[in-house]
């Protein structure tokens, strides 16, 4: 069964205070498949997921679980399971019977009710922990028995609104495979909402990236990473962040060149790819792994080392140009000096926006 979500919008208030939480979002998300709304706090998700979930109206728009129109049904009938941050375990239940009470009330009987929650117990590694109580369990325990409780259900949707969020790096990084093992397991349609672009990249099928109230762009994570749609899908999604700088494109016969202030940069494509950008105000953006830096400046940006994160395997390094702040990933070794480096740009990897529209151009 595939989850539609069709036009949906969502306004908050009317007149002059009115806010546009969603503004006639479209996305499907397809049986067993994993997808994840990602975008900064005030985008949107959570009104998305909670419209999906039956917790919302929408404004407009609709929302269909395969054939069915869910649009005007209450969560009850939509078989939802949903994964929040806080968790709300009953402290009185030890874990088994916090588990196993959704099938209770479904009318599952005593011995099927544990059979599936040791089971889901095995899937989550936490078999040894299902006769404590809530209290004495970690935080990332809880998290796994919140997981098990939704999994024992079988859900027909599973929605996802930031449940690692109150997690150290660590924490999430071990997480991470168990839901999608879970999510896996139970094959349905998932969506998840995070504002964590890693988390994003790291678990999804699909990303849809949004930004205030649309979404701005759908892909795989590989996908938006290397072809991002818009400036902000570049700004959001990669780490360090893609840096941006104003600049113009330029015919070098018949080769196309840019310009950022009196430094001029060949980059890989044909002019003719630019064709009614050829002069005018483009936005460059560059990730910062694919630049680099040389000594001297070198008809390079002029750049003044600032100071090195050694990371282990790369370095991010920080330099001041003209046009502000720059970061390079420099290699495992590199330690800056204080004098003079000149900024270098990898000719394949230059994306051009633009300035107008945010969208990107030439590709
Ligand atoms: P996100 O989950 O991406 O952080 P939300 O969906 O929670 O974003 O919120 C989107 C926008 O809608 C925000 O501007 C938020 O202030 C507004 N909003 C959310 N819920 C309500 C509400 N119940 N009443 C008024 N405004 C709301
Ligand atoms: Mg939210």
């Amino acid at each position: 069964m595939k989850v539609h979500i069709e036009d949906l919008t969502r306004v908050f208030g009317d007149g002059d205070g009115a806010t546009v939480a969603v503004d006639g979002i479209d996305l499907t998300i397809d049986d067993g498949e994993f997808v994840t709304l990602v975008g900064p706090s005030g985008c949107g998700k959570t009104t998305t997921l909670r419209c999906v979930a039956g917790l919302d109206r929408p404004t407009g728009g609709r929302i269909r679980f395969g054939d069915r129109d869910v649009t005007d049904r209450p969560p009850q009938q939509r078989n939802v399971a949903l994964l929040f941050q806080d968790i709300a375990l009953y402290p009185h239940m030890s874990v088994r019977d916090n588990m196993a009470y959704g099938l209770k009330i479904a009318g599952f009987s005593r011995e099927e009710r544990y059979r599936k929650v040791e089971d889901a117990a095995g899937l989550l590694q936490i078999t040894d922990q299902l006769d404590k109580s809530p209290a004495d369990l970690s935080g990332g325990q809880q998290q796994r028995v919140a997981l098990g409780r939704s999994l024992v259900r079988d859900p027909a949707v599973f929605l996802f609104d930031e449940p690692m969020s109150d997690l150290d790096a660590k924490l999430k990084r071990e997480l991470r495979p168990v839901v999608e093992q879970v999510t896996d397991r139970i094959g349905c349609p998932v969506l998840y909402v995070t504002h964590d672009q890693e988390e994003a990249m790291t678990m999804s099928d699909r990303v849809a990236v949004m930004n205030d109230g649309e979404i701005e762009q759908v892909g795989g994570p590989k996908r938006v990473y290397d072809d991002p749609r818009t400036e902000f899908v570049a700004s959001f999604i990669g780490q360090p962040t893609t840096q941006f700088f104003d600049g113009r494109v330029a015919d070098r016969g018949g080769e196309a060149r840019v310009r950022i202030g009196d430094y001029e940069y060949p980059i890989s494509r044909s002019a003719a790819t630019l064709e009614g950008y050829l002069g005018e105000s483009v936005r460059v953006g560059i990730r910062p792994q694919h630049l680099g830096v040389v000594r001297g400046v070198d008809g390079n940006v002029p750049a003044t080392h600032l100071l090195d994160e050694p990371l282990g395997d790369v370095t991010h390094s920080f330099f001041e140009t003209e046009f502000g702040e720059v970061t390079v990933v420099t290699g495992a070794d590199f330690e800056g000096n204080r004098e003079e480096y000149g900024i270098v740009i990898d000719p394949e990897e230059v994306m051009l926006f633009d300035p107008d529209t945010g969208v990107q151009i030439g590709t």
